[in-house]
């Protein structure tokens, strides 16, 4: 394996992957949107989501992603990690092994940023976009960007992957991500197909439901195997839940962008704990 591929090189294919499937899910939104009431508050909406993702960008992907950049020098310079010890015989399947590895990574961080409080404090600013479109794709609080962040690389340390391997997952996923949050009407044939193997926009918008019982369920962020595995999957029943967001986030002030900065200092979750799980779930 080379470990002098440029880590840069897969940041810019990033960008450059993001920018392209964020101007066609846009496109495909406007042409056959699964909600049509949305549209009235379509550019606001957009603009406190970017306004968020800029902020989370500064924060998160140049003061660690620089930390990034030097890294992966230094996981070579220890040679650590399990796939160092006990190596893989092709750089394939190291590379497979990279990506199921940072997948599981990513669904044990999601579940436990559902299930500690003040992680829950957190992210809840993802889940209180009381309305889904692509732009709720970059609707993260920097803490839960930084976070997350970290936990992977930790995950690529214990494993001794390497770091671009993270880049390269998300590249891959990248357009099933934004397809998990856009407003659009996704053929049923189609959700069915991504269903099988991904997380599919469905099973995802039902993550984003008001009832506590349904939000959490579904944590995967690329491959659907680990809720299956783990029994955290819920099959949803509708493309869309009948209400979005959080229960006590959904006023106007937790909507602005200083409003969702200060939600993880400012949201009390005590209160609605307290909601009765329905029967068998
Ligand atoms: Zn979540
Ligand atoms: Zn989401």
């Amino acid at each position: 394996m080379d470990e002098t591929l440029p880590f840069e090189g897969f940041v810019t294919l990033f960008f450059a992957t993001i920018g392209t499937c964020f101007a066609m899910m846009i496109w495909v939104e406007a042409l056959a949107p699964l909600n049509s009431d949305q549209e009235k508050n379509q550019v606001r909406h957009a603009i406190r989501n970017f306004g968020l993702w800029l902020t989370a960008f500064v924060v998160a992907d140049l003061v660690i992603g620089i930390a990034f950049l030097k890294i992966p020098d230094h996981l070579y310079q220890i040679s650590f990690g399990l796939f160092y010890w006990l190596p893989l015989p092709s750089s394939v399947l190291l590379i497979i092994a990279g990506i199921l590895v940072i997948d599981v990574f990513s669904y044990l961080f999601h579940r436990l940023l559902h299930q500690i409080p003040w992680l829950w404090q957190i992210h809840s600013v993802h889940h209180s976009d009381i309305e889904l479109d692509v732009t709720t794709s970059i609707r993260n609080h920097p803490f839960d960007l930084v976070l997350g962040n970290l936990w992977k690389a930790v995950g690529c340390l214990l494993f001794g992957i390497p770091l671009w391997i993270i880049a390269l997952r998300e590249i891959i996923f990248l357009p099933f991500i934004l397809l998990q949050h856009a407003n659009i009407r996704v053929p049923d044939r189609l959700e069915y197909i991504l269903s099988l193997a991904v997380i599919s926009p469905a099973i995802h918008k039902h993550h984003h439901s008001i009832i506590r019982a349904e939000h959490d369920s579904n944590y995967g962020t690329g491959l659907v195997i680990w809720d299956k595995l783990f029994r955290t999957f819920q099959q949803p029943r509708l493309p869309i839940p009948k209400e979005l967001g959080v229960r006590g986030l959904q006023e106007e002030k937790w909507q602005s962008i200083m409003g969702m900065l200060l939600t993880p200092f400012r949201y009390k979750p005590e209160k609605i704990t307290a909601i009765p799980k329905p029967d068998g779930v």
